[in-house]
């Protein structure tokens, strides 16, 4: 191979001499690994595997090439410095229609108000005019306090992000969590326009960091959000698991981070056998992608996401509504990515390490079937009770990695059941754990950052419906009840060593129509995972 092909699994099609492309996943035998060797974590050398089949050219861009002179919409540019707040214009918060009597407004503003019929109805805004019709300000209605946790004003502010004209503002208005109103700014403005031809948004509202605010730390929580919600409202035609190890790359590289990754065939050398019967039925090869950064000897905190970039279902294929949305199931990774961000722009010492499997859930002659046993890493066996219980097959493969070395703190991010929407809906995803200080300490932290999650739990009356007739387990239960207490089993039973283990059972999607919440991907309990480590609650 010649010297310049040093990215082994792209160059090799274009470097080697033209020969039929190997077919690089067949049939294959259950065997038991006993060295389990694999590449030690953060290594320098890359394992590959043998190049599969490409694509054929798509006839869908990947990416739109979009006018470079148009203004870039990002986290630094609609939250301003703390400083330039002297000259920007005045967000009132009002609750009801008090507000007018003691609002510090002109005459003629409340005159206009009250022409508006404004009484302070929540996410209600008026545009405040100054005698020379000029913007002067804005006043928010933030409404009657019903008991929502996410009806806070603080997260109000996010409706107007979209909304305003372009000008400077700032919050007139104390509000009890000054830095958590310049986060749902942040998350309020996003918008996804990769794929728009016309010109991108010009945007030009920003807002000023409120005082007392640490603008980077805000900005490194809105950043990962935005980074996850890119990586889940990419299509699957333009985010594989190709492309999503492409993604890892470029945050290792943003923060000094190292990046291995086992593709193909190289799986199952390695003993990563369910990862690779989950994706070997795509012509996109399956692969497992490791990021590790923090210094040596700092707490060991690893987490997997689950990088289902589409998932059809397998063989028991979804119906058209159930495979609409699945480009978002690999929302666990777009979440363990974001939360990972988070973590190494602010610095946090620990010893991150970030595991994806990333496959495609596909159809095709060598796809897994029902019934099919499979080995698994931990030398375990488990029948395929149905193949769109895939991403619990991956992320077993994944967790017996991560929990070889005992970290601390392990957590598992996952699309996995539409049993935790049944149970909780897709606004509140359950999490799952054995450790009351670690329960504890993320159920308060998601209420305070207002990325809400709700304890379930492992209750082992039901280890027994995952017993198999043939195999050590099966990946489901044969009933329709508890699946995502069911499956949250099935998972730990894979994590022996790890000090605390944590799962989280997310949707990865909003519906929209909420402020700071724009319809589309969500990487759900990121930024409640680093308020819990930021704030050392468990160290
Ligand atoms: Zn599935």
């Amino acid at each position: 191979m010649a010297g310049h092909c040093r990215r082994l699994e792209r160059d090799v099609a274009a470097c080697a001499t033209p020969a039929p492309a190997p077919q690089w996943a067949g049939i294959v035998k259950l065997t038991r690994r006993s060295d389990n060797a694999l590449p030690p974590a953060c290594a320098d050398e890359r394992t590959r595997g043998v190049q599969p089949p490409k694509d054929p050219p798509q006839p869908l861009p990947t990416a739109m090439q979009q006018d470079p002179s148009a203004p870039s919409l990002t986290p630094a540019a609609v939250l301003a410095p703390a400083e330039e707040a002297t000259r920007a214009l005045p967000i009132w918060l009002a609750r009801d229609a008090d507000f007018l009597r003691e609002a510090p407004l002109s005459e003629a503003q409340k005159t206009w108000l009250t022409a508006q019929g404004f009484k302070g109805a929540r996410l209600s805004h008026v545009l405040l005019p100054a005698a020379d019709g000029r913007l002067a300000g804005v006043v928010l209605g933030i409404g009657i306090e019903r008991g929502d946790p996410m009806e806070r004003a603080e997260l109000a502010l996010g409706a107007l992000a979209g909304l305003l004209p372009p000008a400077l503002y700032r919050l007139a208005d104390a509000v009890p969590n000054p830095a958590l109103a310049a986060v749902a700014w942040g998350l309020g403005a996003y918008r996804f326009q990769r794929f728009r031809t016309a010109t991108a948004t010009a945007w030009g509202a920003r807002l000023a960091t409120p005082a007392g605010v640490d603008r980077q730390a805000a900005l490194a929580l809105i950043e990962g959000v935005w980074l996850g919600r890119d990586l889940i409202n990419a299509p699957a035609s333009a985010l594989g698991p190709e492309e999503l190890e492409d993604a890892v790359r470029r945050l290792a590289a943003r923060h000094g981070a190292e990046v291995t990754s086992v593709v193909g065939d190289a799986l199952l050398a390695n003993n990563f056998p369910m990862l690779h019967a989950v994706g070997r039925a795509s012509s996109r090869p399956p692969r497992m992608i490791e990021l590790c950064w923090g210094r040596p000897g700092a707490r060991r905190v690893s987490l997997v996401g689950k990088g289902i970039c589409f998932d059809t279902g397998g063989l028991d294929i979804k119906p058209a509504a159930g495979m609409l949305l699945m480009k978002k199931d690999m929302g666990g990774a777009a979440s363990a990515l974001a939360l990972g961000h988070m973590v190494m722009a602010r610095g946090l010492d620990v010893r991150l390490r970030i595991l994806v499997p990333a496959a495609e859930n596909s159809i095709a002659g060598n796809a897994m079937r029902p019934g099919d046993v499979l080995m698994s890493r931990a030398g375990a066996t488990v029948e395929i009770g149905n193949t769109d219980a895939e991403g619990r097959l991956v992320l077993a493969d994944a967790l017996t990695l991560a929990d070889a070395e005992g970290p601390e703190l392990l957590a598992s991010f996952a699309t996995l059941t539409g049993a935790a929407r049944v149970a909780l809906g897709p606004d509140l995803p359950p999490f799952f754990t054995d450790d009351e200080a670690l329960a504890a300490a993320l159920a308060d932290a998601a209420r305070t950052v207002c990325d809400p999650l709700w304890r379930m739990p492992l209750w082992r009356g039901y280890e027994a419906r995952l017993d198999s007739t043939v195999a050590d387990m099966s990946n489901v239960s044969e009933g329709p009840f508890a699946g995502s207490v069911i499956a949250a089993l099935f998972l730990r039973r894979f994590v022996k060593r790890a000090r605390r283990f944590v799962h989280l059972d997310i949707y990865g999607w909003r519906a929209g129509g909420k402020p700071s919440e724009p319809k589309g991907g969500e990487p759900q309990g990121a930024r409640a995972l680093f308020e819990l480590l930021a704030t050392g609650a468990l160290s």
